[in-house]
């Protein structure tokens, strides 16, 4: 791994801050991104109360990350290709292809 993305992953959980933004913004993030890293400036302070910001931004720009769909474009991929080398079987996008769980709805239904 990268100096830089190992860096990374002692400040942040970069896999988690990949994930919530390729749900928060959808198929599309560079219509949905504001230019900022707001996004991931909200998780990553609600995920940090240590005041990381600062060396977290500057390292998610050295890994190509200037706003939060660039996290994704740039970022992402190589978060990518580290945790599939830690862990093959992590699914990274939850709304592609593999969806089909049985799941029980049926308990969902309460009597009175
Ligand atoms: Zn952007």
């Amino acid at each position: 791994m990268i100096p830089t993305l190992t860096r990374l992953y002692e400040l942040i959980d970069p896999f988690a801050l990949c994930y919530t933004l390729a749900e928060e913004m959808g198929d599309d993030p560079a219509a949905v991104c504001d230019g900022t890293l707001a996004r991931s400036r909200v998780y990553i302070e609600g995920y940090s109360a240590e005041g990381s910001w600062d060396e977290t931004v500057i390292l998610l720009e050295e890994l190509g990350g200037y706003c939060d769909c660039e996290v994704l474009y740039n970022v992402a991929p190589q978060v990518e290709e580290a945790e599939e080398i830690a862990d093959p079987r992590r699914d990274w996008y939850p709304d592609d292809e593999e969806e089909d769980v049985p799941d029980g709805t049926a308990d969902s239904v309460v009597g009175a």
